[in-house]
């Protein structure tokens, strides 16, 4: 037991969760765990199946992506984690995640409109999509850009990350995030359904409008408000 046991197995569950929750497959996304007590978050290594992973094969690094323990290679995103973790000092578990609708969302670089009380419940936002990188972007450090892309388009919307949890990387995927790992996991299956919802509603009726001011505030304050009494 050492002083990152904890943040380990909390990256660990985290990761493990994806595959459960269908929200990634092969390798493909990845979970990381911050204490920004100790300056570092535990990140999956990269390249290793979800079945072989353990929690001592989760990488420590610190908020410059630098490794402090682990013997693998951390996680290719793993400096997109750092900038995130480095400029936001409540956040305590970050999901990247490559699931289907969510990412064809990213993909057509279009926000998710907020068509109904499920969106509502979770956030009064529409999910906002991150523009394209710019070339110079692009040719610099590359993930380390990816962490910019993401906070300059939450400064463009003008919300900090505790207002919305969940963003889409344009012409990339999600990234989701929360106060813990267990929250950041759950935004990001929310978001995924949330995605799949708005496409089908686009589908079903391509006019449809957002939903009401009026019950975006209801179903947000009475889930979150004050006075709130709603659980599901
Ligand atoms: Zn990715």
């Amino acid at each position: 037991m050492n002083k990152y046991t904890q943040i380990r197995q909390a990256a660990y569950d985290g990761n493990m969760q994806l595959p459960k929750l269908g929200l990634v497959i092969f390798t493909f996304g990845n979970v990381s765990a911050g204490d920004h007590d100790l300056g570092v978050f535990a990140i999956k290594p990269s390249g290793v199946p979800y079945e072989d992973l353990t929690p001592e094969k989760m990488i420590v690094v610190d908020f410059d992506a630098k490794i402090v323990e682990g013997n693998l290679r951390p996680s290719s995103d793993t400096k997109t984690h750092a900038v995130l973790y480095k400029h936001c000092a409540e956040m305590g578990g970050i999901v990247h995640t490559h699931s289907t609708y969510a990412t064809a969302w990213a993909q057509a670089l279009r926000d998710i409109p907020n068509y109904g009380t499920t969106h509502a419940d979770h956030t009064v936002y529409d999910i906002p999509c991150a523009a394209p990188m710019s070339d110079t972007m692009i040719a610099g450090d590359y993930e380390y850009e990816t962490g910019f892309q993401i906070l300059n388009c939450l400064k463009e919307n003008e919300l900090s990350y505790r207002d919305i949890e969940m963003i889409l990387v344009g012409n990339h995927a999600p990234f989701a995030w929360g106060k813990t790992v267990e929250k950041a996991v759950y935004n990001a299956a929310v978001m995924e359904e949330l995605a799949k919802m708005a496409f089908l509603t686009e589908q079903i009726n391509p006019k449809v409008a957002r939903l009401k001011q009026t019950l975006i505030k209801k179903h947000y304050e009475r889930k979150h408000g004050d006075g709130s009494y709603y659980g599901q």
